[in-house]
């Protein structure tokens, strides 16, 4: 037969996985095919997660590596607010083992029947009368498969997107360039709370965060904005350490370097028989970098979008704007506004952070989510609404 599968699914991320593992679930030939010889490594994520990841995922005990109680948000002049974790529709609640949890992933994918190629890397892609051809190299060795549907998400440079045609580079001010050490031996600040630290002289364009993951260890990193500054991102992160007390004595035990789209959502991630999921269509919340739950969110409308155009024999692009619209319901409109929010908290002051922050001082928050955060902020500071509608 000329069409082997029905959908190849280039990256084997959380994209990637759960896409396969709903297409698979609703009984479509899948292949997932990554170029990394181990799913899940080396990490390149703080792996941090929102406990509404359990809508979708079940989280295994291996997978996690922290519940934490809440999160901890310091101004530039070193004023901090808490938000206390009581909601379980919170933002940052768990902190991942993320090989692991990438790895169960794949592992449930293929429990519900996709078949997985490690050590492959996808590199030409062509339309036929029928769907896509998928050139395939593996150790040197070149493969070519035919499939109905092609899934890109195989991240933020996504080969596939380029290639395709579907998406333009992603400009200076909408990569976030980030550098993080895992850290042991971490003493003198609270680890059952997850830290985030903001202000221009710390990481301009972003912030620095500590993710905790139990026995003294943290992620401790930091994400900036290049066309903020002409120094890196390891430059920031080595002086945020050097700078903390409680960091004095702590050892590096892994280096980790890696972008993130904080860019608006991509209008359109669809062409004939392309789809794209997760970071490879921009599906990271521009405003704290998060991509994990948006990927698998984004996966599940693909998987269940791709069964319905290969069981209405219509792979074309005029039938896959469906994923369109709903991933743009379910992911972009939400990703649009923090895009605004992360365009006008970059134009702040040190000195206008530092009085937003202690602005909140006396709010207790309902949840532990941006949106209430950016939304007490502007109850307390209604100027801020002029920049940044439907947060209220
Ligand atoms: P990825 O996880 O990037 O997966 C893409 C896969 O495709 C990779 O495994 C890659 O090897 C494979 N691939 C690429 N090209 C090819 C090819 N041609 N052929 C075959 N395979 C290919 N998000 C959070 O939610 N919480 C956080 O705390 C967080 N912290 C972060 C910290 C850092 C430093 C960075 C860089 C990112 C962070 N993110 C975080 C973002 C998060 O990691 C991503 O949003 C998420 O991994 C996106 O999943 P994905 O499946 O779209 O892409």
């Amino acid at each position: 037969k000329n069409v082997e599968y029905d959908l190849i699914i280039v990256g084997g991320g959380p994209a990637g996985a759960y896409t396969g593992k709903i297409a698979s679930k609703l009984g479509l030939e899948t292949l997932i095919v990554e170029k990394r010889q181990e799913i899940g490594s080396p990490v390149r994520c703080a792996e941090g997660v929102g406990k509404k990841i359990e809508e979708y995922v079940n989280v295994a005990e291996e997978a996690l590596a922290k519940d934490v109680k809440g999160a901890r948000i310091y101004s530039p002049s070193n004023n901090y607010i808490d938000m206390l974790e009581e909601d379980a529709g919170a933002e940052v609640g768990y902190i991942l083992n993320r090989k692991v949890f990438d790895q169960k992933l794949v592992e449930e994918a293929i429990k519900a029947g996709a078949d997985v190629k490690l050590k492959t890397r996808a590199s030409e892609f062509e339309q036929t009368e029928d769907g896509i051809r998928v050139k395939l190299v593996n150790n040197g060795a070149s493969i070519t498969l035919e499939s109905k549907i092609l899934i890109g998400a195989d991240g933020v440079e996504s080969l596939v997107g380029k290639k395709m045609d579907i998406y333009n580079n992603l400009k200076l001010n909408e990569i976030e360039s980030c550098a993080q050490f895992l850290m042991t031996g971490i003493n003198g600040i609270d680890l059952d709370y997850t830290h985030f630290y903001v202000g221009n002289e710390v990481a301009p364009g972003g912030y620095a965060w500590i993710f905790p993951k139990g026995d003294k260890k943290a992620n401790v990193g930091i994400g900036i904005l290049p066309n903020g500054t002409d120094k890196s991102a390891y430059h920031y992160l080595k002086k945020f350490v050097e700078q903390r007390e409680y960091l004095k004595n702590a050892k590096i035990l892994e280096e980790i370097y890696g972008g993130v789209p904080v860019a608006s959502p991509l209008e359109e991630a669809v062409d004939d028989n392309v789809m794209l999921v997760g970071d490879s269509a921009r599906q990271s919340d521009p405003l704290t970098g998060g991509g994990i739950l948006n990927a698998i969110k984004a996966g599940k409308i693909a998987g269940e979008v791709a069964k319905e155009a290969i069981e209405s024999n219509n792979c074309k692009k005029d039938f896959l704007k469906r994923y369109d619209e709903r991933r743009l319901e379910e992911i972009g409109q939400k990703n649009e506004r923090n895009y605004d929010a992360k365009e006008l908290f970059q134009k702040l002051s040190d000195e206008e952070l530092n009085s937003l922050i202690s602005s909140l001082e006396e709010v207790s928050f309902e949840s532990l989510s941006v949106t209430e955060l950016v939304s007490e902020l502007i109850k307390t500071n209604p100027w801020l609404s002029d920049e940044i509608d439907g947060f209220i």
